[in-house]
This record gives structure tokens, C-alpha cells and sequence, in this order.
């Protein structure tokens, strides 16, 4: 009876193993974008960075005349900027006007007074599997702002338990590297790794519905992960928005897996170069101009109030608001938006004599800390502290003399003596990505025919990150 039981679960063993290889093998279509927008297919990113025509040749596009209209388009975050980029392209007139006075959002770097350096407001980790950020920079010549990690490997320290590891993905879809105990997460075993198949039919299920939470690799790997793409805990966070993410790197294997770096911050790497090209496109971003109001009819929106002008739309006029759901809603009650949002932490100290990462790597993912990742630029280093709603709550001291004692420690510094620092709290970093929440994000079209949304936050079948903002603003500018 024992030898029976022993074969019996050695076949379904490899029984599921076998549907896991052959998982990997087949691309999911039930969980590609649920929009009708296709990127092209010569668009696929590869580490390889393609050769990008000089600036001068690419820059003003002759004005096609076969678009009459104007499109307005509010808000110049990622969203806005990308919409505005492919409605350039696409041979509309492109009017844009943000609030603030730059352009980004809530990705942008700035000239910080207390380190003396230019810092983003954040860490922003982009794979070279996003290929909307790879069509936008293409589009705007921005691609030389960014370099390949290499080789693919992300490593990290559990500093509870004194242990630390690398992930390194394999170069082909199946990641052959889990069949090898030593390759693995300390703790783990193959079944940890066979589980992952189970998100492929994810809906409403959080990651912890589906991933068991008791096991190691909950904390060692969909914890780090939840955070960093869904800034939502894994309890919560939505095990279908993961597999979204998974499906378009990860599990492409390792050159779609490669963190791109922002070689001279955000703003350089993703503003600035679009700034440019709308410039020279006659479509440069009007800053301090806040949309207050819309007019609107049953079926379209008849005028917008930009400050105190109101500008009315004619028929071949379009509109397309990039901002956040709490703007939308208090413009546009009508439109059903996610509601809940969760914080973001960074603190970034300035050392005099700068030691480098373990493994003399760029950044590393922290377990068993306040600290979350840790990113060194130059002689900057950064943490990034997602859905930090409740450590938000602490003073800025508070919270950069615990991340200090953990950063001193993973550099092997004397953790005594307070470098200086910088803490920025994002409280609305992003929209809590919950199964519940992703249900309220809508899509891009709108009951008002002239009116299109865009946003990290709409309906784009990917995690609210810069590459749902940058997707979003293309798919607004194919809808039109
Ligand atoms: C700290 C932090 C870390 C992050 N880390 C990552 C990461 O590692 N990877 C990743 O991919 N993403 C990350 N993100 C998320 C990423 O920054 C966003 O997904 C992206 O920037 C959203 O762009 P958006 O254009 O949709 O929205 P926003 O950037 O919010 O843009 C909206 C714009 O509208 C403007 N606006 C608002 N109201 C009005 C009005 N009434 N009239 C005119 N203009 C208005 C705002 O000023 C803003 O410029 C992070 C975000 C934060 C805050």
C-alpha cells in the first residue's frame, strides 16, 4: 500500500511539473489586455537598445491635416505626456496643460537642498519587458536615457536571518533554474515554484488566496514582489494584476526581465525628452493651468474651464483627462473610480566615502526590515518603503534613524552617526491594488463620445505603474 502511495504521489508530481513546463511554454491569452489597443509587433522590447535616429531628424513631425480637431489633454504625468506623444503622431493638433509647474506627476526628479543632489521623488524600477515605455521613448529619441542592468539578477538579504540569495532568470520561458535546490530561495522546494501556475487563472483573488502564506516564499518573494509592482500588501494585493505583470517579464524570461536604470533620474530619463519633442511640435506643456470645470450635454463634453478660461470644443475637438481618480471624481461624479490609495516611503541619505551594494549590485530587496529595497546612485542611497500607509504616520526622524540602522547595516557602515537625509511621504502613491479596487478602475472611453480617460489607474489590465500610465495615454490617443 506504501509503494502504491509513494508512486501515486510521485505521479502527481510530475504530472504537475509537466503542466507547469508546459504552462510556461504557452502564453497566456485569457490574461492579455482586455482592450482592443495592439501595440505593434516590431515594438518588442529587447535588451538590445535599437539605434535611435539623431534628435534634429526625428524631432518636428510634419502636421498631417487628416485630423481637423484639437485634442485638450489635461495633466502632464506619464499618462498625459504619452497620450500626448502619440496624438502628435497620430497627426492631431495637441493642446496640454497641467496644474503644477513641471511636467511628471508623481514621477519626477528634483534639485534637493538638504543632500546637494538631483533626486527622484521615488525609486521607479522599470523591466525591459514594459514595451509601452519602450514605444513612448522610441517615439521621443529617450531611449539612450536608460541603461541595462547587467547581468539579470536580483538579489536579496534577509536581515532577520542573516541569509541572503540571488534570482536569476533563465533565458528562455521556463525557468529551468527552479529544478535546482541551490538556484532556489532558502526554504523553498520545487512545489513553492509549481504553485505560480495557479495565478494564470486568477480574477478576484488576492495572492494570498491563492499562494499559500505560511511558506517561505511568501515573504522571500511575492511579498518583496506585491510591493514593489501593486505597492499593496500580498495579502491583499491582487493575485490577477501580478500574473498581468508576470506574464509580461518574468515569465518571458531574462531579457524581458532586465531592470532598466534611469542613468540621470526620471525626469531626464521619461520627462525631459518628451518635453522636448512636444516643443518642437508646437504642443509644449502649459503649466499652472488647473481644469476647475467641464460642460457637459447627455453625449459629449461641450467646453472645459481651464483657471478662469473657458475654452469651447467643436466637433472634431477631443479631450482626454490623465489625472488622478480623486480629480475625476470631483469633476465628473458620474464616472465610478477606485477609491482607496496606499502610501509610499522613500528615505535617501548622501555618505561622503560611498561603500558599494553586496555584489557590487545597483539595488537589493530587503526582507525582515522596515527598509523594502535599496537602490545606490552614485553616493546616494535610497530605500523604498511600499504600502507604508501606517509608517507614514511616523515623523520623518522617526523614520530615518530605523531605515538608517538597516542601510548602515547592509553596507557595513557604523549605523551611530545620522547621514544626511531626505524623507519624502507619498501618501497617495498609488491606488491600493486590490482585487476589489481593481474592479472601480475604469475604462478609457467615457458616456460623453469626445471624452477619454487616461491614468496608471484606468482600465489597462497591468498593475498601476509607469507602464499602465504610458499604455494608458496610447490607448486614449488610438481610441480618439
Ligand atoms: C514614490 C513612488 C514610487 C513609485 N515607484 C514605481 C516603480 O518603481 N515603478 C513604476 O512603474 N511605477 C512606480 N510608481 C508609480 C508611477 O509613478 C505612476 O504609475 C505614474 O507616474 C502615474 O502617472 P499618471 O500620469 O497616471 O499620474 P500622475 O503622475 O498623477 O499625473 C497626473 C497629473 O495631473 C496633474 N493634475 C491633477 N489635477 C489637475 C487638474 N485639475 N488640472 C490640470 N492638471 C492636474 C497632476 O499635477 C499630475 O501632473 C511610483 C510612484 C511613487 C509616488
Amino acid at each position: 500500500m506504501q509503494g502504491f502511495l509513494r508512486c501515486y504521489s510521485a505521479w502527481r508530481f510530475l504530472r504537475e511539473l509537466t503542466k507547469f513546463i508546459a504552462f510556461y511554454n504557452t502564453p497566456s491569452k485569457k490574461f492579455q489586455r482586455s482592450t482592443k489597443f495592439n501595440r505593434p509587433r516590431h515594438l518588442d522590447m529587447s535588451y538590445s537598445i535599437p539605434e535611435v535616429r539623431p534628435r534634429s531628424e526625428s524631432r518636428a513631425l510634419p502636421h498631417s491635416d487628416h485630423n481637423a480637431g484639437t485634442v485638450y489633454i489635461i495633466g502632464a504625468g506619464m499618462a498625459g505626456l504619452s497620450a500626448a506623444v502619440s496624438c502628435i503622431q497620430k497627426g492631431w493638433r495637441v493642446a496640454l496643460f497641467e496644474a503644477a509647474n513641471h511636467a511628471g506627476g508623481r514621477c519626477r526628479s528634483y534639485e534637493d537642498s538638504v543632500l546637494g543632489r538631483t533626486i527622484d521623488n521615488g525609486n521607479h524600477l522599470i523591466l525591459s519587458g514594459n514595451n509601452g515605455i519602450k514605444t513612448y521613448l522610441e517615439m521621443v529619441d529617450g531611449l539612450e536615457g536608460f541603461e541595462a542592468v547587467d547581468p539579470v539578477s536580483f538579489e536579496f538579504i534577509d536581515m532577520d536571518a542573516d541569509e541572503s540569495w540571488a534570482l536569476s532568470p533563465s533565458a528562455g520561458r521556463i525557468p529551468w533554474w527552479v529544478l535546482l535546490p541551490s538556484k532556489r530561495i532558502p526554504g523553498t522546494n520545487l512545489t513553492d515554484y509549481l504553485a505560480l501556475s495557479k495565478l494564470q487563472g486568477a480574477t478576484t483573488e488576492s495572492l494570498a488566496g491563492i499562494i499559500d502564506p505560511t511558506r517561505p516564499i511568501f515573504e522571500r518573494f511575492w511579498q518583496p514582489l506585491c510591493h514593489a509592482v501593486l505597492n499593496t500588501d500580498a495579502n491583499e494585493g491582487s493575485a490577477a494584476s501580478i500574473w498581468a505583470m508576470l506574464s509580461e517579464t518574468l515569465l518571458k524570461g531574462r531579457e524581458a526581465s532586465r531592470p532598466m536604470l534611469a542613468k540621470n533620474g526620471l525626469s531626464a530619463a521619461l520627462v525631459d525628452p518628451a518635453v522636448s519633442y512636444l516643443t518642437a511640435n508646437k504642443a509644449a506643456p502649459q503649466f499652472s493651468t488647473r481644469l476647475r470645470a467641464l460642460k457637459t450635454s447627455p453625449d459629449s463634453v461641450q467646453s472645459i474651464m481651464l483657471n478662469d478660461q473657458e475654452i469651447t470644443l467643436n466637433a472634431e475637438d477631443r479631450v482626454i483627462l490623465a489625472l488622478p481618480p480623486n480629480e475625476i471624481s470631483a469633476l465628473l461624479p458620474d464616472i465610478t473610480v477606485p477609491t482607496e490609495t496606499r502610501a509610499i516611503v522613500n528615505v535617501h541619505f548622501r555618505l561622503e566615502y560611498p561603500p558599494p551594494l553586496p555584489n557590487n549590485v545597483p539595488f537589493i530587496g530587503m526582507i525582515g526590515s522596515t527598509s523594502q529595497w535599496l537602490f545606490k546612485r552614485g553616493d546616494v542611497y535610497s530605500v523604498t518603503i511600499s504600502a507604508a500607509d501606517e509608517l507614514a504616520e511616523n515623523t520623518a526622524d522617526e523614520i530615518a534613524a530605523t531605515v538608517w540602522q538597516e542601510v548602515a547595516k547592509v553596507i557595513g557602515r557604523d549605523g551611530s552617526e545620522l547621514p544626511p537625509v531626505r524623507v519624502i511621504k507619498e501618501q497617495r502613491a498609488t491606488i491600493a491594488q486590490t482585487p476589489a479596487q481593481n474592479e472601480l478602475r475604469p475604462d478609457s472611453p467615457t458616456k460623453w463620445q469626445n471624452l477619454f480617460l487616461a491614468g496608471d489607474w484606468t482600465k489597462t489590465g497591468l498593475p498601476a505603474t509607469i507602464e499602465s500610465a504610458v499604455v494608458s495615454g496610447q490607448k486614449a490617443a488610438e481610441l480618439l
